[in-house]
């Protein structure tokens, strides 16, 4: 394989501090955040097979389901669901030697998972790309200027390779991990459509398309993989439930927990949603707001509500959403791809969007 040298992006003295704890380990588990999308899950899966194939025992645990469309993702189907499996996870948690934290900055983003996490004495990496990383992990490898979290695992590989540790390229996974980390790197860009202007990514691709990655196969097998209901909630949404506010350039959908009963709602068939209105022009600013269920976990922060808001924000170019993300509904995340929560009714939720988007939202 033609290696080309890619910026040194992470900092040595990460990559060394990884290094020792990745040489001496046995037991390894790897967490993701709650609701697991194809970086979370592409990261993760990436992880494993890595390690695995230098001897090691691994335990992928997510928070919860993921998505009927990654779980094509090798080995996805061995995740170990906290939500469903929690004492069986708490277990293999109990006896890890190691715990790999990827695609999420601060134990909140996996709910109850966070607490057993924090609880664990054994050392902990975070490989992460979003913004103000906790200090959950004593190495926090988090590069936010990454689009993905699978592009950073890519790069550590790479770098610990150069520290001599096993290159991908020679190890029996090597198709499985560049897959997963193809399938992260093109969902956390939509399909490399934003954060995606730079030569170095375009090299990383031609990488793992020379390790076997079929590109065009694992744009179907996410993409194009829809259910008839996931289609037609998106119509319903378009048709039916979104809100134009053109002098703001903004768009708003939101729907209940009785509309998403009738289209059969599944995890992940909201996914995207969001993304729609921006395809308007002019439209650079979209919010979609679902009704989800308040997990026993959530009770106390929930303050008595029987219902959960869970808020996308999306925008494009030099137009944070971010800060409107913090702000309105404590949240965050990136600049143009950021969420939050609100514990109380739908209504509410969507009046607190309505009182303060102009503020935030108007170029
Ligand atoms: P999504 O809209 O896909 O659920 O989330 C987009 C991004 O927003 C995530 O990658 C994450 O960075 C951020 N995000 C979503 N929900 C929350 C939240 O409740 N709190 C924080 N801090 N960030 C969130
Ligand atoms: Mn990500």
């Amino acid at each position: 394989m033609n290696m080309i040298r890619l910026s040194q992006i992470i900092a040595p003295e990460l990559v060394a501090a990884a290094k020792e704890r990745l040489d001496v380990c046995t037991n390894v588990v790897i967490v993701t955040h709650m609701s697991p999308d194809g970086d979370a899950m592409g990261s993760s899966l990436a992880m494993r097979h890595y390690l695995e194939d230098q001897g090691k025992h691994v335990t992928v645990v997510v928070p919860n389901k993921f998505p009927e469309f990654l779980a094509w993702l090798p080995k996805a189907n061995e995740d170990m669901i906290y939500e469903a499996q929690k004492e069986a996870a708490d277990q293999v948690l109990e006896t890890a030697d190691l715990v790999i934290c990827t695609d999420f900055n601060e134990p909140k983003r996996i709910g109850s998972l966070g607490d057993k996490v924090q609880s664990l004495a054994c050392p902990k990496i975070m490989i992460d790309h979003h913004l103000h990383p906790s200090d959950l992990a004593d190495v926090v490898v988090s590069y936010p200027k990454l689009p993905s979290t699978c592009e950073l695992v890519y790069r550590l590989m790479m770098d610990l390779a150069a520290m001599g540790n096993p290159c991908i390229e020679t190890l029996p996974s090597r198709l499985e991990i560049a897959t997963c980390i193809y399938t992260g790197m093109m969902t956390d860009t939509g399909n490399f459509s934003f954060n995606s202007n730079y030569a170095e990514m375009y090299q990383i691709v031609g990488q793992l398309v020379e390790l076997g990655v079929d590109k065009d196969k694992i744009y179907n097998a996410v993409f194009n993989a829809y259910s008839a209901d996931r289609m037609r909630l998106m119509g319903y949404c378009l048709y039916n439930k979104m809100r134009i506010f053109p002098e703001y350039h903004t768009a708003l959908i939101y729907l209940s927990k009785k509309e998403l009963y009738r289209f059969n709602f599944q995890s992940g068939d909201a996914e995207g949603i969001v993304n729609l209105p921006l395809q308007i022009k002019d439209i650079h600013y979209s919010c979609f707001m679902r009704e989800d269920k308040v997990n026993p976990t959530e009770v106390e922060l929930a303050n008595g509500s029987k219902t959960k808001i869970k808020i996308s924000l999306r925008s494009q170019g030099d137009r944070p959403v971010n800060t409107f993300a913090h702000d309105i509904f404590g949240g965050g995340g990136h600049a143009n791809a950021s969420g939050g929560e609100y514990y109380g009714p739908l209504p509410e939720a969507v009046q607190q969007f309505l009182d303060n988007y102009q503020k935030y939202f108007n170029k």
